[in-house]
């Protein structure tokens, strides 16, 4: 009887104390969220931007810092690169980007290489959202049907071409007039301000929204003053949505990611110089 007792002591203190400890340490030593959920912000390059082609009727001279972002959402076992950066010697010089990283190295800095995306969502078909896209060959490509027409039309140079072919071509690609739910946390709505067929991305992580904004806004003041964007399509359009930007970031739930923000490792953790992790 006493050594029935002394066992239920002991397995007490097991569960009581060992148990939460296991749990805690398995927590702590696993980021990820209990979706699985996880972002990481890739930071190509570095420049200054002018004022002007960030806000509409800016007159000012001023040129401001400017970051070249794309993003990268692990989703279970889906990899979703949300826009894909570029690698062009001509374009890099043109814009005065400094510190450039290929975005394939980038990728193999968190072990993972352009094959195994699973997903690319282009925002929209400017060089520096859609320009590397030909590297992810096993990828479904969701792209809006206005966006690829006004790239058939647009296209200007080399890498605009190739991007263009590869993606009319591609076997899976998702090509959408509209909003689309890719599965119950990512959800694709077209928005038609800054381009014909810009699309911006929602991503649900539990009671947390992320919103990739393209360049509806370049910086995340542009939505949360309602700034009218410095490069536009369609002012209605913009405007309609950074509308509803401004009221949704007023929810402190709601982050807006941006893919031209100097400032987001002031917000979120860099884990390497290139590397921002959101989540
Ligand atoms: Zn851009």
């Amino acid at each position: 009887m006493k050594k029935n007792i002394i066992i239920l002591i002991l397995f007490m203190f097991l569960v009581c104390f060992l148990a939460p400890v296991y749990f805690m340490s398995c927590d702590t030593n696993n980021k990820k969220t209990e979706a699985g959920i996880q972002i990481f912000a890739f930071e190509y390059g570095k420049s200054l931007f002018s004022k002007k082609h960030i806000y509409y009727n800016d007159n000012s001279n001023d040129r401001v810092d400017f970051s070249w972002l794309f993003y990268l959402v692990k989703n279970g076992k889906q990899l979703i690169l949300i826009d894909t950066g570029f690698n062009d010697h001509a374009l890099i010089r043109a814009y005065q980007i400094t510190a450039f990283q290929d975005p394939a190295a980038l990728l193999a800095k968190i072990k993972i290489t352009p094959e195994m995306i699973t997903d690319v969502i282009i925002t929209h078909s400017h060089f520096d959202h859609i320009g590397a896209v030909t590297l992810f060959k096993n990828a479904r490509i969701y792209i809006q049907k206005d966006e690829l027409n006004y790239l058939k039309h647009v296209k200007k140079n080399a890498l605009l071409k190739n991007a263009y072919r590869f993606v009319e071509t591609n076997k899976k690609l998702q090509l959408t007039d509209g909003a689309l739910s890719l599965d119950k946390n990512v959800y694709i709505e077209k928005t038609g301000g800054h381009t014909p067929g810009t699309q911006i991305v929602f991503l649900k992580n539990g009671n947390k929204n992320y919103i990739f904004t393209g360049d509806e806004c370049y910086l995340p003041e542009g939505c949360t003053n309602a700034r009218l964007s410095g490069t536009v399509y369609n002012k209605t359009n913009n405007l309609k949505i950074l509308t509803e930007l401004q009221i949704l970031a007023k929810d402190p739930d709601v982050i807006l990611l941006t893919h031209h923000d100097p400032l987001l490792d002031k917000k979120f953790i860099r884990i390497s110089k290139h590397i921002i992790q959101i989540l």
